[in-house]
């Protein structure tokens, strides 16, 4: 018996070593092909010069992007969101403890550092007062109140998955906030949850277009007709590609993202980078009030700001047209780019932070006494409290988010999304990738973070004294200037009297 073994386990060394040699034998041959590939090539000085190991820098630069957040990057010093970010959100979507202990790994700092100015006898936490509802359309048929303050900003299925856009559905409905479509239209799996909706109308009017890609008002009744969707927004540019459109390659395209975009099945739907028929003020509040007529229901735009222009001839037309006319509420949306892939140099370089183009909406809405009846929407990076009550004080009445919600569903930031290829399963059509990602307990999650966002704004707002978070004002927060000294942003951006710019009008 102990011969018989002996000798099969003799015979399963042979064969391993065997397997051992010739797997070093096709190692070798290998590495001696790509030897004389690399030094015959001409494309790559590096492979050329140091030919097998320089291919290890292509496999490193690309795994950098993976393993930097988890090796080498401080908590605080990545982009487009730091580990210090991430986690609060991830802590907050699954609930668990949020506090830390033996102080801030903040640095208070460098210019640009927000403060809040706490004062010296904070609210009680039995004083605090729920938000306030806010009515947005006053004059449409059917407006649309709501005391959802943090709410998922425009992310289209197609560039979502569907048990992303499912987990955002149900999410929203249990957490009482809107769901962006983004501008592919209006899927099942939005309405699904039974949560309140923003259809966003993007440059191709996906979903309510005619064959020449104008709107067709018999398809604009049809989506208004659902009692989820609640306003709709034209969207005039967004953060990360101002003056770019978008395209959804053909091969993605499938029967049910035709039907839902009212698209040709196969081919690429493209998204010009304007709208043909909005070209000036005048035609911008035509196609407001077009949409209002036809829809019955609230109707604003998202744009990016750059030069503010175009703005002042806005508002200007609206005081002409009277109030009615004005859109119902302005998305600002932050330079600081969105989920949408989009190519570099605008990404990087254009349009204006919403550190810069929030206050100057809201005064300007101000100036032209219109800020009572254009709400402010605002939309860039704001993901974590601090964000959420700086918007607040400057003058916003709500805020939108997309890559917090991403957060919330699990994103680990692996910027992949525009690869199909995303590893947690939210922005790719992979089956495989998709299994991942449960969209019932993510829905929890969505749920989660923003009751836990809404309570931490709301810390930030007890503090400085004010019954609830719609009550901060400019005087409570201040921000760290070139000096070292911070300065509040209310001498920052002095608040503008209502209707002070109405006079150059009339
Ligand atoms: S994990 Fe997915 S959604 Fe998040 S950044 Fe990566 S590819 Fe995009």
């Amino acid at each position: 018996m102990d011969t018989a073994f002996t000798s099969w386990v003799y015979t399963i060394l042979d064969f391993l070593a065997a397997v051992f040699v010739v797997l070093l034998g096709l190692g070798l041959v290998a590495v001696v092909v790509i030897y004389i590939i690399d030094v015959t090539q001409t494309k790559q000085a590096i492979r050329r010069n140091y030919p097998v190991i320089g291919r290890f820098r292509y496999l490193f630069e690309h795994m950098g992007e993976f393993f930097r957040q988890y090796f080498f990057a401080m908590d605080r010093e990545e982009l487009p969101f730091n580990r210090a970010e991430r986690s609060w959100v991830y802590r907050a979507a699954k609930n668990v403890d949020r506090t830390l202990a033996f102080g801030s790994t903040r640095d208070l700092r460098p210019p640009g550092s927000i403060y809040f100015v706490n004062c010296a006898y904070p609210t009680r936490g039995e004083d605090a007062v729920a938000t306030s509802p806010v009515t947005i359309g006053p004059y449409c048929e059917q407006p649309y109140i709501t005391s959802s303050l943090i709410n998922i900003s425009g992310m289209s299925y197609g560039a979502l998955s569907k048990p992303a856009v499912q987990a955002l559905s149900y999410g929203a409905k249990k957490a009482g906030c809107w769901l962006n479509t983004g501008e592919g239209g209006l899927s099942p799996y939005h309405l699904e949850g039974g949560c309140d909706i923003v259809f966003q109308i993007g440059t191709a009017k996906f979903g309510i277009r005619d064959e020449l890609g104008h709107i067709n008002d018999e398809r604009l009744r049809k989506v208004a007709v659902h009692p989820e969707v609640k306003m709709f927004e034209i969207k005039l540019s967004q953060g990360a590609k101002p003056g770019k459109g978008g395209i959804l390659p053909g091969a993605k395209v499938t029967k049910e993202i035709a039907t839902i975009r009212a698209v040709e099945i196969g081919k690429d739907a493209i998204s010009p980078n304007r709208h043909p028929e909005i070209v000036d003020a005048d035609s911008l509040l035509d196609m407001i009030a077009r949409i209002r007529e036809v829809s019955g229901k609230p109707v604003g735009f998202k744009a990016v700001i750059g030069d503010t222009d175009w703005l002042e001839d806005l508002f200007r037309l609206i005081r002409v047209r009277g109030i009615e006319s004005a859109p119902d509420f302005i998305t600002v949306d932050g330079a600081e780019g969105g989920s949408g892939a989009a190519p570099k140099p605008l990404l990087d370089y254009m349009g204006l932070p919403i550190t810069e183009s929030l206050p100057e909406v809201v005064d300007l809405l101000r100036g032209y006494g219109l800020r009572e009846r254009v709400k402010v929407i605002a939309s860039g990076k704001m993901i974590v409290p601090s964000g959420v009550a700086w918007a607040l004080c400057i003058g916003a009445d709500f805020v939108a988010s997309a890559r917090g919600f991403m957060f919330s569903l699990g994103c680990i930031q692996a910027m992949q999304c525009n690869k199909n290829s995303c590893p947690t399963g939210i922005t790719t059509h992979d089956p495989k990738l998709q299994r991942g990602l449960n969209s019932s307990l993510k829905s929890v999650r969505v749920d989660n973070y923003v009751t836990n966002l809404l309570y931490d704004v709301g810390l930030i707002a007890h503090a400085c004294g004010v019954l609830e978070p719609r009550e901060l004002r400019r005087t409570h927060a201040r921000v760290v200037g070139g000096s070292g000294r911070s300065h509040s942003l209310e001498k920052l951006y002095p608040t503008v009297a209502s209707g002070s710019k109405c006079a150059t009008t009339e």
